[in-house]
Order: structure tokens, then C-alpha cells, then sequence
């Protein structure tokens, strides 16, 4: 199961997604993992084990209002820092979480990625580096998000933050949950109401 949360607004966003993660918990992980844009670039905490883990590792003095956090249970490679998440494109313009299973991610390397070098074992970074490639071929970031879901086969909750857009957090989905939650002065996304 596991889990994602995303926030978007104008609190410092590190507790916040911590304790959504602490909500999720019941859903099973084996590794957390937390990214940040701030004026700075983007920041990224992860590692295997548990939420009390994630918190030690976060560096408190980054201060962002926009982020996401993600708890995984392992499919495609082995419970370590490098398959956590958030994962990258190797740009390292997009972060990506990711909930889910994808069945054609062996397909989609060979045919769009030879060129590539990807660092996890895991299905999810296959996705990143796809809207990167699709990005670099000239598609707006909406439409090669599109043409990334439109390839994958199988099951997924998105998050994904852009380096040049500190303002927006994309989210896409199929099969897997995925809640947007809209407030006042902030919006959320969450795999449970919780
Ligand atoms: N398939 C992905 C992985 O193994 C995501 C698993 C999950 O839903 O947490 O990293």
C-alpha cells in the first residue's frame, strides 16, 4: 500500500508532511522520503526504515512552503536510500513520488531511455526520466506528463515537482488513490483522506 502526501501554500511544509506521512503509516512502508523547492533548488531527505527515521534526517533549517512526501513498499529493487523516494530525472529538473506498480517499465526503457542512465532499480524512475526525455523533445511539462501516463500500463498515484515552477505540484493517478484537498490559502494531496 503506502502512501503520498503533497502540500501546497504558505506554512513551512516539513511538519506538515511528516505527520500526513505519520497518518499513512498504517498502510505499510518500508522507507520514507521527503522533497522541498524553495529559492534554493530543491531538497531532498530519504532512507529506508521509518517516519522517526525520516525526521532525523531532515535538515530543520530548509524553510519551503511547497513539498512532497512519500512512504514506500518496495516492488521493483531492494529497501535502500537509492530506491527511496522522491526519485529524479538525471537533469535533476523533476522529483517525483510514486505509489503503484508499473508492468511495462523493462519496455519503456529499451525504447525510450537507451541513452540514459538510471540510477534506482525501481519502475518508479523510469517515469521521471520519461518526462524529462519528452521535455527535452519539446513538449510543454502538462503535455509530457500526459504523454508519460499515456505510455505507462499499470498502477500509479503521482506526485511531481518542477525546478523552474516553485508554484505547482502536479498529481496524476490510475487505480492507485489519490486525494486533492482544496483550502484556504493551501491546497493538499493525500492517498487518504486522513
Ligand atoms: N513500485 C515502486 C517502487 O518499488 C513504488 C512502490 C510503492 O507503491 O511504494 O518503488
Amino acid at each position: 500500500m503506502c502512501g503520498i502526501v503533497g502540500y501546497i501554500g504558505f506554512e513551512d511544509v516539513k511538519e506538515i508532511i511528516l505527520n500526513g506521512l505519520e497518518k499513512l503509516e498504517y498502510r505499510g512502508y518500508d522507507s520514507a522520503g521527503l522533497a522541498m523547492i524553495n529559492e534554493a533548488g530543491v531538497h531532498i531527505f530519504k532512507d529506508k526504515g521509518r517516519i522517526a527515521n525520516l525526521r532525523k534526517i531532515v535538515d530543520d533549517t530548509v524553510v519551503a512552503t511547497l513539498g512532497i512526501g512519500h512512504t514506500r513498499w518496495a516492488t521493483h529493487g531492494v529497501p535502500n536510500r537509492i530506491n527511496s523516494h522522491p526519485h529524479q530525472s538525471s537533469s535533476k529538473r523533476f522529483t517525483l513520488v510514486h505509489n503503484g506498480v508499473i508492468e511495462n517499465e523493462d519496455i519503456l526503457r529499451k525504447k525510450y531511455l537507451n541513452d540514459v542512465k538510471l540510477e534506482s532499480d525501481t519502475d518508479t524512475e523510469v517515469i521521471v526520466q520519461l518526462i524529462q526525455k519528452f521535455v527535452e523533445n519539446g513538449e510543454t511539462v502538462d503535455l509530457a506528463i500526459r504523454h508519460t501516463m499515456s505510455e505507462l500500463h499499470g498502477s500509479y498515484a503521482l506526485a511531481i515537482l518542477d525546478k523552474e515552477d516553485d508554484n505547482t505540484i502536479y498529481a496524476a493517478k490510475n487505480k492507485s488513490p489519490l486525494l486533492v484537498g482544496v483550502g484556504e490559502g493551501f491546497n493538499m494531496i493525500g492517498s487518504d483522506a486522513m
